[in-house]
């Protein structure tokens, strides 16, 4: 028999990692001399759900043998490792054969689940539709992403290696080479990306958080992802697994043409024309303001985002751009922009001598301008064209602030992006 296991919601921010505890099954089901096909995959929902303990982030894979036998190997792995004791902890995992009919609704549920905000009725209703055997533990969140994990179609998709610590290394200081793992980004970019973050001198593959993950190489190809791998030099590797994975990839992404309204807790590609310059607030945050066909929409480019915050202070009143991002309390948090029309912008400065060609000065309040040398004169200021200092095309946070859905501009076959690596 072949049957899909998702599994989502088993670790908490003190420790362990969904991706970790599907290893571990994954082991155990072959053990048990069954079968896992193909890659897993590692399916990112989304991104501004409250839940969430990081990336919200399920995984699924596809196994050939006893069904009955899965499920309590699945069972005995997650009571034994999910961090049950954590109230935002809610494991579920679900077990669909293939040729289950839920398959059919799965994929349009998956990708309300990226998309959009599910409810657990909605994941009940399927499941006890289709009489899914599933684990809930718990509040049984889990069971969205579980579901969602199994039905999303990959129409595209990228590649991620991650390597996990040994156990007993758990919750410690990693031990890596840092200059390696830019050495790696160097002879695989682009088939790699955000191994390494080059302008902020930032080690992105290593996380920071405390669960069992040494590092994580994203990249369009398992030959450039493993050649990277066998560059990085760091503390011993206990296990590696590929997935297979919606990062990068902007599914998250809702078009404003396939709606009627902007929403919190939702991501959009949004056409606007800025209407309130940039300004900065307290902590280096920089907002602005666009006028959309939904009305004026507040975008932030937060600190986190670093140099990309300079792009978005070059914008002015006039611009005609698309702002690419999550909102949440009514501002778009900013993962890319494409500006797509630069205004014409003019300031008022005093007349140039006709005889030097230098500055003219005040005459006094009231009095004109005047050049002292040659002492010619003029009545008014003269409005003069500013010189833009930002190009058209797409510009992107840099990979430290990058969010795992977005696409990054590598990826993408535009004419002009302007890339932060
Ligand atoms: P990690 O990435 O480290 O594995 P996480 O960030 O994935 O952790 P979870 O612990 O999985 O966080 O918590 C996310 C919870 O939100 C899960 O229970 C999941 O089922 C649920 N969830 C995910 N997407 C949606 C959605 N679109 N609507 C409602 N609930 C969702």
């Amino acid at each position: 028999m072949r049957f899909w296991i998702g599994i989502d919601d088993t670790d908490s921010s003190k420790g362990m990692c969904t991706t970790y505890l599907s290893v571990i099954i994954m082991e155990e089901l072959e053990k048990a001399r069954m079968k896992v096909e193909g890659f897993p995959r590692l399916i990112r929902l989304n991104p501004t759900i409250p839940y969430k303990t990081r990336g919200n982030g399920a995984v699924s894979f596809l196994v050939k043998g006893d069904l009955q036998e899965a499920y309590e190997i699945t069972k005995n792995c997650m009571e034994t490792y999910s961090m049950l004791e954590d109230e935002k902890t809610n494991p579920g995992a679900v077990f669909v054969e293939v040729n289950n009919k839920a398959m059919n609704y799965l994929h349009n549920f998956a990708v309300k689940a990226v998309k959009d905000v599910v409810s657990m009725d909605q994941a009940l209703f399927i499941i006890g539709k289709f009489m899914i055997p599933h684990i809930k533990m718990k509040l049984g969140r889990g069971l969205i992403g579980a579901l969602a994990s199994v039905g999303l179609e990959l129409y595209d998709y990228t590649l991620e290696l991650l390597a996990y610590r040994k156990p007993e290394r758990f919750g410690t200081e990693r031990d890596y080479d840092k200059e390696s793992f830019f050495r790696a980004d160097s002879e695989t970019y682009p088939l790699t990306w955000d191994t390494v973050d080059w302008h902020n001198d930032v080690v992105v593959a290593v996380p920071s958080s405390p669960d069992p993950v040494l590092y994580g190489i994203r990249g369009d190809s398992l030959e450039a992802i493993e050649r990277a791998s066998k560059i990085v030099i760091t503390e011993e590797v206990d296990k590696r697994q590929f997935f297979i994975t919606n990062q990068g990839t902007d599914m998250h992404i809702i078009d404003e043409n396939e709606v009627n309204e902007v929403e919190n807790y939702h991501s959009y590609r949004l056409r606007g024309t800025v209407v309130e310059k940039p300004y900065d607030i307290e902590g280096g945050h920089v907002f602005f303001t666009i006028e959309t066909k939904f009305g004026r929409i507040k975008c932030a480019a937060f600190e986190p985002t670093k140099q990309f915050r300079d792009v978005i202070r070059k914008l002015e009143i006039g611009d005609l751009i698309d702002v690419y991002g999550s909102v949440k309390r009514e501002t778009v948090n900013l993962e890319k922009i494409n500006v797509l029309n630069l205004a014409e912008v003019y300031k008022m400065e005093n007349p140039t001598c006709p005889v030097c060609g230098k500055k003219m000065e005040s005459a006094g309040r009231g009095q004109g301008y005047r050049c002292r040398k040659c002492k010619t004169k003029a009545e008014d200021k003269i409005k003069v064209k500013v010189e833009r200092s930002i190009e058209e095309g797409f510009y992107e946070v840099p990979p430290c602030a990058r969010r795992h859905l977005s696409k990054p501009l590598v990826r993408m076959d535009v004419e002009k992006k302007h890339v932060f690596r």
